[in-house]
């Protein structure tokens, strides 16, 4: 799961304090990153949190109110996008319908003046690099939405640009085709080299394919990090919430390191703010641990809490349990169909689990940050 990290590539796409104002209206509110070289980076957040805005900034398909992009050292923000250097795939896959596969790689090409030859080699080159040879003479209606967003990719790839921009680009496919063309662009792009950014609301699909994740939210950046630091270690609640399952707590500091939540006294691990300063306490559903049946053996044991279980999903090799605690709502706990079966958990059986201390996190509550 966790690659070894790729020696640092220096930045080739800079964006500094972009703005976006429509209207009255504040999409983007001061944002600033830096692509590497050959890197994949998402775009991640829910509806209107602004990342297509700044895909379109970076496009040159919006102009930033304020701020500015630099590609490869180029200052570029106030370029037309037919002076960028970027190839761009939607959502819909906006393919010509009158054009052969063939002709909508090839589009791209004879509009810069390619010659035939040429043209018609590197359309070779990239049917094959689809896996779409034997389909270069259908029209878009004749081939799948799958392959239909291959080509759409292969087009984009064409002139062999600097920077690709994906907007949603798998987002109208069923999961099945989506999961799989998911690992089809991902090694492709790592084949290729070639620095991609991609806009998607869907949290599988940025930590399964990127480099480095951006979160988005209301206009600003939450956190960049590389998947795992996103998941393992979400710099704000919103992250926290927003990647992955998230179990929230309203408790206030008793201690250095401790926290009350609901009359229970939770050892955390790492700075907590001062005593008596209300915070949310946060611990993934993997994370809860299933000790057993009360009363077990490591009840006595620090932040171990009788529970009863109040239902039982299952979820194929994983069961998500439902447990009633804290007044603030039930926790959700994940394991294993074997852990349950073994610990004979069923709805309205008390079990005991343990909250481990180096798997609580702590916010500051109203603040997003600890
Ligand atoms: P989605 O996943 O729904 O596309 P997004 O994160 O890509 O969301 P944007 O499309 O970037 O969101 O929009 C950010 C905010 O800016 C939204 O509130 C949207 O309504 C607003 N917005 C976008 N384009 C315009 C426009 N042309 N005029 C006015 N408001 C706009």
């Amino acid at each position: 799961l966790a690659p070894a990290a790729a020696p640092e590539r220096p930045p080739y796409l800079v964006v500094t304090n972009v703005t976006k104002r429509f209207k009255t209206f504040l999409a983007l509110k001061g944002v600033s990153l830096e692509v590497r070289e050959g890197e994949f980076v998402c775009f991640l957040g829910p509806s209107g949190c602004g990342k297509t805005t700044l895909l379109r900034a970076i496009a040159g398909l919006d102009i930033q109110s304020s701020g500015t992009i630099t590609q490869g050292g180029r200052d570029i923000s106030a370029l037309p996008p037919e002076e960028r250097d970027f190839g761009i795939v939607f959502q819909s896959y906006a393919l010509f319908p009158n054009l052969t596969v063939r002709g909508n790689i090839a589009f791209g090409l004879e509009n810069r003046g390619m010659n035939r030859g040429d043209v018609s080699a590197r359309v070779e080159e990239l049917l094959a690099l689809i896996g779409l040879t034997e389909h270069g003479e259908k029209y878009p209606s004749q081939i799948s939405g799958g392959q239909q967003q291959r080509v759409a990719l292969a087009r984009a790839l064409a002139p062999g640009p600097g920077l690709i921009l994906l907007d949603e680009p798998l987002s109208a496919l069923d999961a099945k085709v989506r999961i799989h063309l998911r690992n089809e662009l991902k090694q492709l792009q790592a084949r290729l080299g070639v620095t991609t950014i991609m806009v998607t609301h869907d949290q599988d699909e940025a930590l399964s394919m990127a480099d480095r994740i951006v979160v988005m939210n209301m206009g600003v950046i939450e956190q960049i990090g590389t998947p795992l630091e996103i998941y393992n270690d979400p710099a704000t609640r919103f992250v926290a919430d927003f990647v992955g399952a998230m179990n929230f707590f309203d408790g206030a500091v008793s201690h250095e390191n401790e926290v009350q939540v609901g009359g229970v006294r939770l050892a955390v691990d790492g700075r907590t703010p001062a005593r008596g300063a209300q915070v949310t306490v946060a611990i993934r559903p993997e994370d809860v641990r299933i000790l057993g049946a009360h009363p077990s053996a490591g009840l006595d044991a620090p932040n171990t809490l009788k529970v009863e279980v109040g239902d039982a999903e299952f979820l194929g090799s994983e069961v998500r349990l439902s447990l009633n605690y804290f007044t603030s709502g039930p926790m959700v706990a994940q394991t294993s169909q074997e852990s349950v079966r073994a610990l004979g958990i069923q709805p309205g059986k008390r079990i005991d689990v343990c909250l481990p201390a180096d798997r609580l996190r702590i916010f500051m509550s109203g603040a997003n940050h600890v």
